[in-house]
């Protein structure tokens, strides 16, 4: 298996085609459509580990996924996601299918699963609610709708700022029909509170709750889970390992532990990058996959921001919220565990995810927590048993804000003190208690746990916030041009989850869009 190269031990050489900074999913596409169409691309990965939020991590007999636990369409060979899989690494990512259900939905004891496949989903949603079948019609046809009207509006992303400027305002106005927030446009389709509350249930993907996030963003989620969940073969790791050939064919490499400093920019131009050591390399074109803050706040300097008149714009966004991930082991394998595939989303039992979210993001001491998502990935991955056989893990997630752990910020990762860890090993026993609540059997049998915190986003994915999903989908988001492959700057692009939205998803389109824009080529048409 090829590996990356290590930027403390081997030497970088100057004569790349493209720089591309950092190996998330973002980064790693665009690179494999550049590879693709002939350039010798460099990627830049700050972390010893490579792959951004597809990386693993681990511990002990133990690995985890970090950023990955279904993914959407990939089952389906002729779906524009699997296509882009199967293009950036020739075909050698494999997935399986999660089944007949792929999220369960708890709110107290009431639970509620989401069936694979539209009709499945509609069928099984009816039954939960009998009186409300128009309203689940009549929400299915919505988030269609917003998929569909969504094409014009990420396509104008891909045209030059002056015809973008021409013809922009039409393309993004049928998707802008829909950038109200998710409760605005749930309440228009009914007033049931327990229906909204269930159908809105996968907010945490976007981490956003109804009355704050976009229903653009909530009908691309919803619209990408709906014939299923998959989990990529091998664990979320295989993703970057497959695309990695792909971009060495070419004469590309991958740096890890290779933190860049700063993009040159001369007269309004990208030349190449300043790293951490203070070498330069130079390149015709930088592509950041850092993020919009990292780029516009970090690594260009104030006075070319300035210029650039983004630093206004760059008000009109936020960081989204952080989130908490307690990665659990035990010396049992899955079948004897009983572990389902499903995800489980466990809520209060108030139906009220805008409340739950207010509450605790304001008490957080005393309020519930508002939700528990569980994964199971050694359920998921068909190859589990064959590398970790006699074991399992699972992941339980819930949100965070940065704030709460902003006083640690500049201690040491593993040393951050005593009341550090207690904080976190009493959230480790709640996140666990509400686990063991509906899977009792696991009572007992863990053997190893341990708790991320924003900080621990901050330190491996150079998040400044703890981010979880980048900047937040909120309609404002959602309104600004700037978030474009293309910047104000020659030569220097953006990709990954800010220009289009946060998921793999949607990162991975980020990544065809801006290769489609810098190679002046639709590579949509060419895939598809
Ligand atoms: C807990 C969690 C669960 C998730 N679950 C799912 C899921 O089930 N399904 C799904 O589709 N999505 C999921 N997501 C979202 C998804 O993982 C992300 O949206 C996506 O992977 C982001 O990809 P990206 O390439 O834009 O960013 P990243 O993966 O964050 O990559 C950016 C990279 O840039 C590097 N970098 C930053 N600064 C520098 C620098 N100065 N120099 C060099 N490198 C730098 C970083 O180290 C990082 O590797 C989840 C995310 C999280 C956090």
């Amino acid at each position: 298996m090829s590996k990356p190269k290590s930027y403390a031990r081997d030497e970088v050489s100057d004569n790349y085609d493209a720089i591309v900074i950092g190996s998330g999913i973002g980064g790693m596409a665009t690179a494999a459509y550049l590879s693709k169409a002939g350039k010798k691309v460099l990627v830049l990965e700050r972390n010893y580990a490579p792959g951004g939020f597809t990386q693993i991590f681990k511990r002990r007999d133990y690995e985890w996924d970090v950023g990955v636990h279904y993914i959407g369409e990939t089952h389906r060979p002729n779906s524009m996601i699997r296509k882009q899989f199967d293009y950036i690494t020739n075909g050698k990512l494999e997935w399986a299918f999660m089944g007949e259900v792929y999220d369960k939905m708890f709110f107290g004891d009431d639970v509620y699963e989401y069936r694979s496949g539209k009709e499945e989903f509609i069928t099984s949603m009816k039954d939960y609610f009998p009186s409300d079948a128009a309203a689940i019609d009549k929400y299915i046809e919505y988030i269609y709708e917003a998929q569909r009207s969504q094409r014009g509006f990420f396509m104008e992303k891909a045209l030059p700022p002056l015809m973008g400027k021409v013809v922009g305002g039409r393309m993004r106005k049928k998707a802008l029909k829909y950038n109200r927030s998710t409760l605005e446009v749930m309440q228009e389709i009914t007033d049931n509170k327990k229906l909204i509350a269930v159908l809105t249930g996968q907010f945490g993907d976007y981490g956003l709750p109804p009355g704050k996030s976009s229903f653009m963003m909530h009908a691309m989620v919803a619209k990408h889970y709906l014939a299923g969940g998959n989990y990529p073969i091998g664990g979320s790791s295989s993703i970057f390992d497959t695309i990695l050939p792909v971009v060495q064919e070419s004469g590309g490499d991958v740096y890890i532990t290779a933190e860049v400093k700063e993009i040159i920019v001369k007269n309004n131009k990208a030349i190449g990058v300043r790293m951490e050591d203070d070498r330069e390399i130079t390149a015709p074109l930088v592509i950041s996959s850092a993020g919009i803050y990292n780029t516009y706040n970090g690594l260009l300097a104030n006075e070319t921001v300035e210029k650039t008149g983004v630093a206004e714009t760059l008000k009109k966004v936020e960081p989204s919220i952080g989130h908490l991930c307690l990665y659990m082991g035990f010396q049992h394998s899955t079948a004897d565990l009983q572990l389902e595939k499903p995800n489980f989303w466990i809520f209060p039992d108030n139906y009220d995810h805008d409340k739950n979210i207010n509450d605790y993001l304001s008490n957080p001491e005393k309020s519930e927590i508002p939700v528990v998502y569980v994964s199971f990935p050694s359920a998921k991955d068909p190859d589990w048993d064959r590398r970790y056989p006699g074991k399992a893990t699972i992941d339980i997630v819930t949100l965070a804000s940065y704030e709460w752990y902003k006083q640690w910020a500049g201690t040491r990762w593993k040393k951050r003190g005593n009341e550090y860890n207690e904080k976190k090993e009493k959230l480790s026993q709640q996140l666990m208690e509400a686990l063991f609540k509906k899977v009792p059997q696991l009572r007992g049998k863990v053997d190893y746990y341990e708790l991320s915190t924003p900080l621990s986003t901050q330190h491996f994915a150079n998040y400044q916030y703890g981010e979880l999903y980048g900047i937040d989908h909120t309609t404002s988001r959602f309104e600004q041009r700037f978030l474009r492959p293309k910047t104000p700057i020659k030569n220097l692009f953006l990709t990954g989850q800010d220009i289009i939205s946060c998921g793999v998803g949607g990162a991975l389109s980020g990544g065809l869009l801006t290769a489609s824009v810098i190679l002046k080529r639709n590579l949509i048409k060419e895939i598809y």
